[in-house]
């Protein structure tokens, strides 16, 4: 690895030697840079190395930080990567460009409703909690057909589903199952890999891996 390789460039590379691996093309995996708590100074050398792709986890926060990054960079994609409270889903909308964490009925109602407001699709990921946590965001796996159904009734774009495996054990076969859920609803994202396990991801299917601390050093807050 060169000295000069910024961590972007390493990411960048890391993706493109696990996607070689699997025999897949590097281009079908998007990497989201989770820019939650640091600021916009930290963001545009980023976006100055060519990173088009976002992502943060509170709504509040990144309207406060992305309108004016937005403006300047038009060409920026906002991902939201946290849990969603019903009553921000109009925020949501008109903000994001894809939601990781459509995982509940409620939320199903609460978008279409916003996005009928706006006139304005917004991809979404299915939420799924895989490892079946007690307190861990997402749905749990036996209530996806439904949540699908639901969504897909009320007319939301559901494009994948997206993870977040249990902590401190192995991440692939997390990833396996979820690739599979995935296949078995004729879904085509794949929402899965962190700063620690994207590669894993790659392997397995990822369309979308979401890295924070590896690009932008560990976080403060
Ligand atoms: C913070 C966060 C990430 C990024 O985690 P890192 O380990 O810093 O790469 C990915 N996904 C979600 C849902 C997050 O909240």
């Amino acid at each position: 690895m060169e000295s000069a390789a910024t961590p972007l460039d390493q990411i960048r590379a890391r993706i493109a030697h696990a996607c070689k691996v699997a025999g897949r093309k590097a281009e079908e995996v998007t990497l989201v840079a989770i820019s939650k708590t640091h600021p916009a100074e930290r963001i545009v050398p980023l976006i100055a190395q060519g990173q088009r792709v976002f992502g943060e986890n509170r709504v509040q926060e990144a309207q406060a930080k992305w309108p004016d990054l937005k403006e300047r960079y038009p060409d920026i994609q906002l991902h939201l990567v946290g849990q969603l409270q019903s009553n921000k889903a109009e925020d949501a909308v008109r903000l994001f460009d894809s939601i990781h964490s459509l995982d509940r009925p409620s939320l199903v109602s609460a978008l279409a409703k916003a996005m009928d407001k706006a006139g304005r699709q917004v991809p979404c990921f299915v939420q799924v909690n895989i490892g079946a946590e007690e307190q861990k965001g997402g749905c749990e796996i036996a209530d996806l057909p439904g949540l699908l159904e639901q969504a897909r009734a009320a007319g939301l774009p559901v494009t994948g589903l997206m993870c977040v495996p249990p902590a401190g054990i192995e991440a692939a076969p997390f990833f396996a199952l979820l690739d599979k859920l995935a296949r078995d609803h004729g879904l085509a994202g794949r929402s899965m890999g962190m700063s620690g396990d994207f590669e894993t991801a790659c392997l397995l299917g990822a369309t979308h891996v979401r890295v924070g601390s590896a690009l932008f050093g560990t976080r403060e807050g």
